[in-house]
């Protein structure tokens, strides 16, 4: 797709390649028109700095989510704090009940027990230590429950303890780890605005057209990678073999040559070599 493209930049100059051009006459050592390799050049050149703005994306687009795991296990957390905390409230409020109960039941014997030296029969008398009876027997399972339930309130209050020093240790790393962040994302920023601007001064010098193609291979590029070197005699991109004649063509920079096999444009040490020293 971008091979015919690309091609024929080589010999074709538009207006907007002659405006460069004439920008770009000093850089080219006072030559009319820009070399193929001087386009090559600017091509890794752009190409480096992209793929520099693509790690900083990429490393910091994992950044908040680390923070979201911490967050949402902080909120985790403290969701289970607040369950344990009622559970262990109503475990008290049960106990409350229960004491309550034995107040109300001892009020009643007191009041039974009254009665009973008024009454004028047997049958009465039987009929309130009955009452009497029940009631102590009442205030015996009750007691029985409020020790059963003390001790499951002695158990959970250390599940909670647990828990919250839990919750407060998270937090702390969460708070560390938020700040952190927030400084790698200041720095990233200040880098990543500073490789735009380069990028942008260096897209300054390249023909409209040839950019297109450049940015139209990125973006059907996995990696990212538009221009790539020929590495022991293969495609940096797509590592598939390049033939010998076709490697000289790279190297004597008459044309823009892509891969035949994932359409990235290819440049030879020299070109790579010129970028490094450049930078
Ligand atoms: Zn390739």
């Amino acid at each position: 797709m971008a091979k015919t493209d690309v091609k024929t930049t080589a010999k074709s100059e538009g207006t907007a390649a002659a405006k460069n051009g004439a920008a770009r006459a000093t850089h080219a050592a006072g030559k009319a028109e820009i070399t193929v390799a001087e386009k090559l050049v600017d091509l890794y050149r752009m190409q480096v700095i992209d793929a520099q703005v693509d790690r900083i994306r990429t490393q910091r687009g994992e950044l908040p989510l680390e923070v979201q795991d911490l967050e949402d296990e902080v909120a985790g957390l403290n969701t289970r704090l607040g369950k344990l905390e009622e559970e262990l409230k109503e475990l008290e409020s049960n106990v409350a009940d229960r004491q309550n109960m034995i107040k109300d039941a001892k009020a009643s014997i007191k009041k039974y027990e009254a009665q009973q030296s008024k009454v004028r029969n047997n049958r009465e008398y039987d009929s309130l230590s009955k009452e009497i009876e029940f009631q102590n027997l009442e205030i015996q399972l009750a007691e029985k429950r409020i020790k059963e339930t003390k001790a499951q309130i002695d158990a959970k209050k250390l599940v909670v303890a647990d828990s919250a020093a839990l919750v407060k240790e998270r937090q702390k790393d969460l708070d560390h780890k938020k700040k952190e962040l927030d400084d790698i994302i200041a720095e990233t920023e200040k880098d990543e605005k500073a490789l735009l601007k380069k990028a942008a001064e260096v897209a300054g010098h390249v023909e409209e057209r040839l950019l297109s193609a450049y940015r139209r291979i990125r973006g059907n590029a996995r990696n990212g990678l538009a221009v790539v070197p020929v590495e022991r005699g293969s495609c940096g991109g797509c590592f598939n073999s390049i033939p010998p004649q076709r490697q000289l063509d790279i190297s004597s920079h008459k044309k823009l040559i892509v891969c035949e096999h994932c359409g990235r444009i290819l440049v030879d040490d020299y070109v790579v070599g010129r970028v490094k020293e450049g930078q």
